[in-house]
């Protein structure tokens, strides 16, 4: 590594939702001049598909799990935050040991990353991956708490998030994968509330969003952080087209696609974390094959519990007479973007929403836990871009939602409008492209500081 250049590490959540967003961050890093070192698990770094972009270093640490069993948030987080914690201290230390890391950027799960940048002297930065409505919902989690105000399968309107007191409801909060009266003592978002507030504490919030769509929700955070930066959505500016799956993608459905008339199909896709149950997917796939359309559903292995996927696929096939294609991983941004597709059915993880947002394709949400609970509120009440079915998703409700969807010129209208608007905001001069212009600024600054701390640390000789 070069000295004098400015050198980020660059370090995401070791899932598939959080590498993504951030490996086009650190591509767009790479871009402006700044070298780069993305930090995988060595289990990620093994099952990855594709060549990493040009000019990324990748380095990486063990993740404290065995090869064949994945692990959930909980238990990833106490690997990680002991074997994980054990490595990175090191790789940092030795790379703090001669001044070649300007700062670190850590996904806003990562405590330890912070803690440890902390103690070495090292500037760090958090990269918050979800939505910032979600961040400050989590943020604001002890004051719901202090007003009994969790999560629940309830329309009640919640007081204790700034800026959504008139339309977040309980159901939209975020929660874990009970819903129960105890959601206030769900241990995952209990931890997800303990590690948000951590990353708050970090020099500098990095949030992959537009102010365009959640301009409230940043002004908020930025009157409890020391900065933010709303940068995205990333993958719409990225020069990395290629994927970046830990899975292998099912190329055979865009020729599919190419057979069907224009914005005639259902894209189905609840993401690569959601696992459902044999009777959900049955209602599920009802409720598909009555609205009578196409679609096609990326049904991963390990989705549906106690179930092989030859039997699923028959399943499909039985119910839907032809019309139907299942593959178990998709090239999701070229499925949105093409001509067919009428509308996405999405568990509203935040990437799926962007990807989709900045495609135009109108949204039917059925969301599983966090951020997905209130990503999925402002599809619905905020932006109308799309309809909510929430916790409710028996098979007439997915007809009728769908259908809706399919047909409704005003939502479609809605997206694309916001579709337009966001592109706008990553090309130059709009306010995200903006934005990263000031962050890098903002990074090469930290690198001056370090420069005139050294220079006065070790005196010249005469
Ligand atoms: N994805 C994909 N192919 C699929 C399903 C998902 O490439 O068949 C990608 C999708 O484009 C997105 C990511 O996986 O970038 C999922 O992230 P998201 O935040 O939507 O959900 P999560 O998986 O974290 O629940």
């Amino acid at each position: 590594m070069d000295d004098a250049a400015v050198h980020v590490l660059v370090f995401p959540w070791p899932r598939q939702g959080h590498i993504n967003p951030m490996l086009h961050f650190a591509t767009a890093l790479v871009d402006a001049g700044v070298q780069v070192s993305f930090l995988h698990t060595e289990r990620n770094l093994r099952r990855l598909a594709h060549a990493p972009p040009v000019g990324l270093r990748l380095l990486s640490i063990p993740d404290g799990q065995p090869d064949d069993h994945p692990p959930g948030f909980l238990e990833l987080q106490e690997s990680m935050s002991t074997t994980g914690s054990a490595a990175y201290r090191a790789l940092l230390s030795a790379a703090g040991a001669d001044s070649t890391v300007t700062c670190v950027v850590a996904d806003s799960t990562i405590p330890f990353a912070f803690d440890i940048a902390d103690e070495l002297g090292i500037p760090s930065l958090a990269f918050v991956t979800h939505s910032a409505c979600s961040y400050l919902a989590l943020l604001s989690m002890p004051k719901l708490v202090e007003l009994g105000e969790t999560a629940f399968p309830a329309d009640d309107l919640v007081r204790g998030v700034p800026g959504m007191e008139g339309f977040l409801r309980r159901r939209d909060l975020p929660r874990g994968l009970c819903c129960a009266e105890k959601c206030g003592e769900d241990p995952l978002v209990l931890k997800l509330a303990e590690v948000t507030a951590r990353s708050s504490k970090a020099r500098a919030l990095i949030v992959n969003t537009a102010a365009s769509m959640e301009r409230s929700a940043l002004a908020h955070i930025a009157s409890c952080t020391a900065d933010v930066f709303a940068v995205g959505p990333l993958h719409a500016k990225s020069r990395f087209a290629a994927s970046t799956s830990l899975w292998r993608e099912d190329d055979g459905c865009m020729a599919w696609l190419d057979g069907h008339e224009d914005r005639s199909v259902v894209y189905v896709s609840l993401g690569s974390l959601a696992v459902i149950t044999h009777e959900q997917f049955t209602e599920f796939l009802a409720g598909l094959a009555a609205t009578g359309y196409a679609f096609l559903w990326v049904l991963r292995p390990d989705m549906v519990q106690m179930a092989s996927s030859a039997l699923l696929r028959e399943a499909v096939g039985a119910a839907e007479g032809g019309r139907g294609r299942v593959v178990q991983w998709a090239p999701q941004r070229d499925v949105l973007r093409h001509r067919a597709v009428g509308c996405f059915l999405t568990h509203a993880g935040w990437n799926s929403t962007l990807e989709c947002a900045v495609e135009g394709v109108p949204m039917v949400c059925w969301p599983f836990f966090v951020d997905q609970q209130t990503n999925s509120r402002f599809v619905d009440a905020v932006w109308r871009t799309g309809l909510d079915m929430k916790d409710i998703s028996d098979r007439g409700v997915v007809e009728r939602t769908v259908r809706e969807v399919m047909k409704s010129d005003e939502i479609r209208g809605m997206a694309q409008a916001m579709a337009q608007q966001l592109r706008r905001d990553v090309a130059e001069p709009g306010l995200s492209s903006s934005e990263f212009e000031r962050l890098v600024r903002f990074i090469e600054e930290l690198k001056h500081c370090m420069k005139h701390r050294l220079n006065n640390a070790v005196p010249h000789s005469t």
